[in-house]
């Protein structure tokens, strides 16, 4: 035997950890990589936020909490659903977890029965698949490409639904693409959804701050009220605040089914840190003029970098309307290149003949295309568009 379960030999190893291991062994043998696969702000956190930690440490909260969050925390959040989103909940609709990441494990395993099929619009954030096929249900892909700008439609939604539907998740706006769905399109899916009340509905709306577009984010919920019943929002503080290494995010949704996730959450991991939570308290209910000045540095970058990569040969590129990402399609430059055949074998060759690391798009379910985090300063993100250029030329 060689001690493993069935279920784990089944879990596909992530795409990007050949790319990221390979980025960490030449850069160990002394090798010039740019790193822009990152999925974190390289912004630190506000000192409001670490100084509410440390508060929290001389008063000795440095106990278990609340499975599901403190009082506090669980104040702040329902505090800015209403504030940013007019959404209303009750403290027994919230958990707060270990992240967002821990909150959608949570709701996989809360409500996804073997055989049970999710709907996961493609290109999608790594995990979902992941957490799906964990809970021993079956992911059915939708995929968006280029010419409907990485969105999937409603006619789109409506074929993929079957009997054996039990959850749709939606990521607006999007990691990878930086793409954010309109009023009119959540409107025109919320049409579909409506039709399926047997559909529980996920929407992850960790990027909602990082957004700069002349429409305010929308999440479903707006557009569509009736969903309320069975829809669950997910969010943090990871993106926004620049607090990846704290571990907080949080949802809210029906009772019942928080209440089943609360249940996951307090037979594995119980609450999430006690000194984060007063952190994400303070970045909850505290001055928020940081978020702005970030979301500002990581608008001039896109624009930057989506003028350089526009400009290379053999690259398309949407501009994103938030996020701090870009999903450019390099399938030409793949078709033009002598010996490479894929976007995996593309990012290997960036990797040697550039030295810029990239996460290839089939990671996130879309071949062809890369992933570029602009989450790094100016003159290195210049650089790294400048190398990929002449690497692709020669
Ligand atoms: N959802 C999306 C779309 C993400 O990109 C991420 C992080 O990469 C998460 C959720 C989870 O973030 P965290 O677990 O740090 O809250």
């Amino acid at each position: 035997s060689d001690f493993l379960s069935d279920r784990v030999k089944q879990l596909q190893p992530s795409p990007t950890l050949a790319v990221t291991q390979k980025a960490a062994e030449l850069r160990a043998a002394g090798q010039d990589i740019i790193g822009l696969g990152a999925g974190e702000p390289d912004f630190d956190t506000p000192d409001n936020i670490k100084e509410a930690a440390i508060r929290a440490i001389r008063e000795g909260q440095t106990k278990y909490t609340a499975v599901d969050g403190t009082a506090e925390l669980k104040q702040a959040v329902i505090d800015k659903f209403k504030r940013d989103n007019g959404l209303d909940y009750a403290p027994n609709q919230i958990l707060v977890s270990t992240g967002a990441k821990q909150s959608l494990f949570n709701l996989c395993q809360a409500v996804v029965n073997p055989g049970d099929e999710v709907i996961i619009p493609a290109p999608y954030w790594v995990s979902y698949p992941a957490m799906v096929e964990i809970a021993g249900g079956k992911p059915v892909f939708v995929t968006a490409d280029w010419d409907q700008d990485y969105k999937i439609t409603p006619e789109q939604l409506e074929a993929a639904i079957s009997d054996k539907t039990r959850l749709v998740m939606l990521n607006s706006p999007s990691n990878p693409t930086g793409l954010a769905y309109t009023r009119e399109e959540f409107q025109a899916l919320a049409e579909v959804l409506k039709k399926h009340p047997q559909l529980l509905i996920a929407t992850d709306d960790m990027y909602e701050h990082i957004l700069w577009t002349d429409e305010p984010f929308v999440t479903l919920l707006n557009v569509a009220p009736e969903l309320y019943e069975r829809t669950v929002v997910f969010n943090g503080v990871s993106k926004a605040y620049a607090m990846t290494g704290w571990r907080i995010g949080y949802a809210g949704g029906p009772e019942k089914i928080i209440g089943a996730m609360k249940k996951v959450q307090g037979q594995s991991t119980s609450n999430p840190a006690s000194i984060s939570q007063a952190a994400a308290t303070e970045a909850l209910a505290g001055d928020q003029s940081k978020v702005a000045e970030m979301v500002k540095a990581f608008k001039e970058r896109h624009d930057q970098v989506y003028q350089l990569l526009s400009e290379i040969p053999g690259v398309r590129v949407k501009p994103s309307m938030g996020t701090f990402y870009t999903f450019p399609d390099f399938r030409e430059a793949i078709a033009a290149l002598d010996g490479i055949n894929s976007d995996t074998e593309l990012a290997e060759f960036l990797l040697k003949e550039a030295g810029v690391a990239l996460v290839p798009g089939s990671a996130f379910g879309l071949a062809g295309h890369m992933r570029l985090s602009y989450a790094t300063d100016m003159a290195t993100l210049e650089d790294a568009c400048a190398r990929i250029r002449k690497a692709l030329a020669g």
